[in-house]
């Protein structure tokens, strides 16, 4: 049997959701600065990528981001919403459900981004 083969046979049998439960428990390290508006952390062995607290941006939006950050740190939110696995076929997807009215969700974020736009 290759290695590849026992890497996924590895991966199938619960190792994604022992990664997200030692990640959900581990300190955050930042990493580095992903272009101008995302960053690279680290908690234990997954990688995050969050949007900057960026100068300029709007009280309502700099909320937002900030609770969509504490939320993809911590893997809680403070509506509620916690990271769920999500498996599809041999592929596995950590998401996070916000209420509808979440300032954290996509759709909320979206909305301000609309409306408010983004420093330059
Ligand atoms: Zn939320």
């Amino acid at each position: 049997m290759s290695a590849g083969r026992k890497q996924r046979r590895h991966i199938g049998a619960g190792c994604v959701e022992a990664v997200v439960r030692e990640a959900a428990a581990a300190p955050p390290t930042y990493l580095r600065p992903l272009g101008a508006y995302y960053e690279v952390w680290k908690k234990a062995s997954m990688l995050v990528v969050l949007p900057k607290l960026i100068e300029g941006l709007a009280p309502e939006v700099l909320n937002a981001v900030d609770r969509r950050r504490r939320a993809s740190l911590t893997g809680t939110c403070d509506c509620g919403a916690r990271w769920r696995v999500i498996r599809k076929g041999r592929t596995a997807q950590l998401t996070m459900h916000h209420q509808v009215d979440c300032s954290a969700s996509d759709a909320v974020l979206v909305g301000l981004h609309n409306k408010h736009g983004w420093p330059a």
